[in-house]
């Protein structure tokens, strides 16, 4: 969602007149796009905005947008006097009133809904892989999550709007689309005559434009994987048969805890149904370990679950109590080395499943995604359907799109391949 708001940030800025410069000392204008969900990445923000301070022109506006900017409000200005805008993620297309009236402050930190949207200028060219927000905010209220509060109650994008957009992407550049939201798979519109759209009929509609040759959608809630979403991966090929499904724990107790409430039976089972769906499906999840409580049995669940379903990407993080939430004032709070010493277990065994997926790929050929060069202009960098990066040593053209690339060689982290000739 960020990498969306910040392509979109670019894009306003843009149609001002404004270039992108790579010096702080050069810019005219600085904004952090920021992310509350872990504690770390809140205190990052505000050295990096003193960093900012320091180096930037005396003239130049600065601030931050996004969930910390939701999160700390005004107390932003407090903190760092000389910010000129703190700007929340559903108010950023206010950035213009800044420019306009350069000596005012601006604040602007509501959940105004959708409004953003329909102000954002147009796309005149878009990315290869273009992010489509469907839905914004979050129904679920898991105890440990920030979301909730910086992004606000899950609210859905009208069919027409998000596939103006996806069409305008396709038009403009974009070989595959991401449907983003916090609860993608929640996606539920119902127009004035009363049909009710769901993830699922975007998908159908995206995948008739022909320049548009592969779909994914992030991140999606267990509980909301419904039969004819699942019934997508059987039947439309441009959807990637890779998706992530986030579990955060093994433990039943703990996902109790977390308000998280699905058993791993019935987790399980939509695992099973993906894979009788798209017997090639590959799942990726996120983690939290040492969460309030979590005992020595609950995190070898967790490991158990990383065994059984064979996750062949995640992300997996120590529990990191946030502001406003329910799980930051439960007993039990698991001290730092115990969090520090169960991820460094989860990531080494995640880290060799992972491995072992990617080394299982060699000598396989799959249609690849040409992505770019690499920073030396000497490889091109491809990815999988199953969102691997894999590395081609051979001079970049610009009229790649999808190939057929030949797995030669893998380690954890990346693929080597080479242009198939069959
Ligand atoms: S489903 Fe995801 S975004 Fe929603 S509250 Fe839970 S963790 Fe946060």
């Amino acid at each position: 969602m960020n990498v969306y708001d910040g392509w979109r940030i670019a894009a306003m800025l843009d149609a001002r007149g404004l270039a992108a410069t790579d010096k702080i000392s050069d810019a005219d204008i600085i904004i952090l796009n920021t992310c509350a969900v872990r504690e770390k990445a809140t205190n990052k923000v505000f050295s990096e905005l003193g960093r900012v301070r320091d180096e930037k022109k005396s003239d130049a506006l600065f601030g931050i947008v996004g969930c910390v900017a939701r999160e700390v409000g005004a107390g932003a200005f407090r903190r760092i006097p000389e910010l000129n805008f703190v700007l929340g993620p559903q108010s950023y297309h206010r950035l213009p009133d800044i420019l306009d009236n350069p000596d005012a402050r601006l604040l602007n930190i509501d959940l105004g809904g959708l409004e953003k949207f329909d102000e954002l200028p147009q796309m005149t060219s878009s990315p290869v892989v273009s992010y489509i927000p469907i839905q914004e905010g979050c129904n679920h209220c898991c105890t440990y999550c920030i979301v909730p509060y910086t992004r606000g109650r899950e609210l859905s994008r009208s069919f027409d709007d998000v596939m103006r957009d996806t069409i305008a992407a396709a038009k403009t550049g974009a070989v595959e689309i991401c449907f983003l939201g916090q609860n993608v798979n929640g996606y539920k519109y119902t127009d004035e005559n009363g049909r009710e759209f769901r993830l699922s009929d975007l998908i159908r509609e995206t995948a008739k434009i022909p320049e548009i040759k592969r779909i994914r959608f992030t991140s999606s809630y267990p509980t909301e994987m419904t039969d004819d979403l699942i019934q997508m991966f059987s039947i439309e090929p441009k959807l990637l048969p890779f998706l992530n499904m986030p579990i955060q724990s093994g433990a039943p107790d703990v996902l109790k805890r977390m308000n998280r409430p699905y058993s791993l039976d019935g987790y399980m089972d939509i695992i099973n149904k993906l894979r009788l769906a798209r017997p090639d499906i590959q799942i990726s999840s996120d983690f939290i370990v040492g969460f309030p409580g979590e005992s020595d049995s609950d995190f070898e669940q967790t490991l158990e679950i990383a065994n059984r379903v064979r996750y062949i990407n995640s992300y997996s993080f120590k529990y990191s109590p946030r502001p406003r939430t329910a799980a930051a004032i439960m007993p039990n709070q698991i001290p730092e080395n115990i969090k520090k010493e169960r991820l460094a277990i989860l990531d080494a065994r995640l880290g060799e499943i992972q491995r072992e997926f990617n080394e299982g790929c060699v000598g396989r050929t799959m249609p690849c995604l040409y992505e770019g060069p690499d920073k030396t202009g000497k490889y091109m960098i491809f990815r999988t359907p199953y969102m691997q990066q894999c590395i081609v040593k051979d001079s970049p053209r610009a009229d790649y799109k999808i190939l057929n690339i030949k797995i030669t060689a893998a380690n954890k982290a990346s693929l080597r391949g080479e242009i198939s000739q069959d």
